[in-house]
């Protein structure tokens, strides 16, 4: 079974009562209404094999990631983490010394973000490393009163924009090192009308594509605006299909109404670059501009788990 067709599957059974829970499964967080304010959750797993290499990056890096990796999910709702509780199930014969790494890999992350690490389980199995984190969050805002963002707001004739660079995630660092852009989140969404946001973890074409049906709208992207990871510079076409596809990049990717796309690109608000790099249009699926000028159709082809 593929990942995205269980979780339409999940979805499809899903009756929740929308005074109560406003957003349910399907987007970065879901949210649960809580008094006058919005409680944000968001859970994730990090599987040895799968999102990592134990032996490869260590136990710090493991706890780090799964952590940050929440906490981006936090950030792509323009929201501010509350508190974390993670779950550890341990290869049997898994070192203290390694356990205790494992542990400060997830409070160094959650310590930087105002996140306690306030609970969670530790298991044994013949298995390997899998480490799940929760975290829960509200609406920014001194009094709450900044919007979450969601994958749904697209509209026709919107900007396509992203922080940072993209691609080769996995060939770097990048993918264990990254910031989730909680502040830069916020200040997206208090200095700007923000109408759909997502944070790039499976690829840009598929996260694009997950806005796009939530929207119901199409996309086109300009492969000559794309922010290119440096490192693969001399291999354009590799570059910008790495840039593409790749995922893990933990960047921001949202609409904007063109005119804030100029502003936002004009003065760079950010501590992160942000690109302009394609519009919302009116059609189902989404098109690449090449840098030749042709058109071709983007497969929302990234990571999917399960396959
Ligand atoms: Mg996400």
């Amino acid at each position: 079974m593929q990942e995205l067709e269980f979780i339409d599957w999940i979805q499809g059974r899903s009756n929740f009562d929308a005074t109560k829970v406003p957003v349910g499964p399907g987007d970065d967080c879901a949210i649960v209404r809580l008094g006058d304010n919005d409680l944000l959750v968001t859970t994730d797993q990090l599987l040895d094999g799968v999102h990592i290499n134990l032996a490869e990056h260590g136990p710090r890096a493991a706890g780090r990631k799964v952590i940050a990796r929440s906490l981006s999910d936090i950030a792509s709702m323009a929201a501010v983490p509350l508190a974390a509780v993670a779950t550890a199930t341990l290869p049997r014969g898994f070192g203290e010394s390694d356990a205790q790494e494992l542990y400060r890999g997830m409070r160094e992350i959650a310590d930087e973000y105002h996140c306690p690490l306030v609970g969670g389980d530790v298991a044994s199995w013949d298995g390997p490393l899998c480490l799940t984190s929760t975290i829960f969050g509200r609406r920014a805002g001194v009094t709450g009163g900044v919007e979450p963002a969601l994958r749904s707001g697209a509209q026709v004739g919107d900007a396509i924009c992203v922080t940072g660079v993209l691609g080769g995630a996995w060939k770097s660092t990048r993918h264990l090192e990254f910031k989730p852009r909680i502040a830069e989140a916020i200040e997206l969404a208090i200095c700007c009308r923000l109408r759909a946001m997502i944070d790039i973890s499976d690829s840009l074409a598929r996260d694009l594509q997950h806005i796009c049906t939530a929207s119901g709208v199409g996309a086109e992207i300009n492969a000559a605006d794309l922010p290119l990871n440096p490192d693969l510079a001399d291999d354009e076409p590799a570059a910008i299909k790495a840039a593409l596809h790749d995922g893990e990049d933990y960047e921001l990717l949202f609409t904007v109404p063109q005119a804030w796309a100029r502003k936002l690109c004009d003065r760079q608000p950010l501590a992160t670059h942000i690109t302009r790099i394609g519009t919302i249009i009116d059609a189902t699926g989404l098109t690449l501009i090449n840098p030749d000028g042709s058109r071709s159709e983007l497969e929302p082809i990234g990571w999917e788990h399960g396959t």
